[in-house]
């Protein structure tokens, strides 16, 4: 199965993949102060921390994703596995959101989710209760399996769908840093706003079809 429409073939040393948006363009739900320091402290951080875990090994010569595949169940290379999940996750969460998003995917996607889901509605019921659910930090999923089947997956901290096989279509990242300088502990407004206003459901179509 390919994996998703970020798929890169960069390799060492890895840097911070453009924003696919402007810096106030998610205003007022995403703030440009969260985004200086999501972006360019957090997400910046994990390109950093990957580069130092990996420099002189033998990833110097693997994409992100081979990356993470390799380091996912190899116990000593927990912190391979983190770094590059995160780098990976941040730049596929960025792709999520656009100006003027939410609403509804087209037609196509509106039945597939309705074909899996029961509705538009029960799938956004669902997809809010995993992502306010979600304990502690990580990460709520769309995702797709091989026999093209949807199912919304949570995961913890680091990890995500490929490491279970799964294509990711689409995420919303739960972890405090991604919200509390403009929601505080209130992570369900988040969740709220993101779903109605940033939702970029053409991205989501194109993983489908990648
Ligand atoms: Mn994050």
């Amino acid at each position: 199965m390919k994996l998703n429409v970020i798929e890169s073939t960069e390799k060492y040393p890895f840097t911070l993949p453009a924003l696919p948006f402007g810096d106030r363009d998610l205003d007022p739900y995403i703030t440009s102060n969260t985004l200086q320091y999501h972006y360019n402290k957090h997400h910046q951080g994990y390109v950093n921390n990957l580069n130092a875990l990996i420099k002189d090994t033998e990833m110097q010569d693997k994409t992100i994703e081979e990356i993470i595949c390799l380091s996912a169940k190899d116990a000593t290379k927990t912190a391979i596995f983190n770094n590059a999940a995160q780098v990976w996750n941040h730049t596929f969460y960025w792709h999520c959101m656009k100006k003027n998003g939410g609403g509804r995917p087209n037609k196509e996607l509106l039945d597939l989710i309705a074909r899996d889901f029961g509705s538009f509605d029960a799938f956004i019921t669902d997809f809010k209760q995993a992502a306010i659910s979600q304990f502690g930090s990580g990460w709520a999923w769309l995702t797709l399996n091989q026999s093209g089947k949807m199912s919304i997956v949570k995961t913890s901290n680091a990890d995500l769908p490929m490491s279970s096989g799964l294509k990711a279509l689409l995420t919303i990242d739960v972890w405090e840093h991604a919200y509390y300088l403009d929601y505080q502990n209130k992570r369900i407004d988040y969740v709220d706003l993101f779903i109605e206003h940033l939702v970029n459901w053409d991205f989501v179509y194109k993983n489908v079809n990648y």
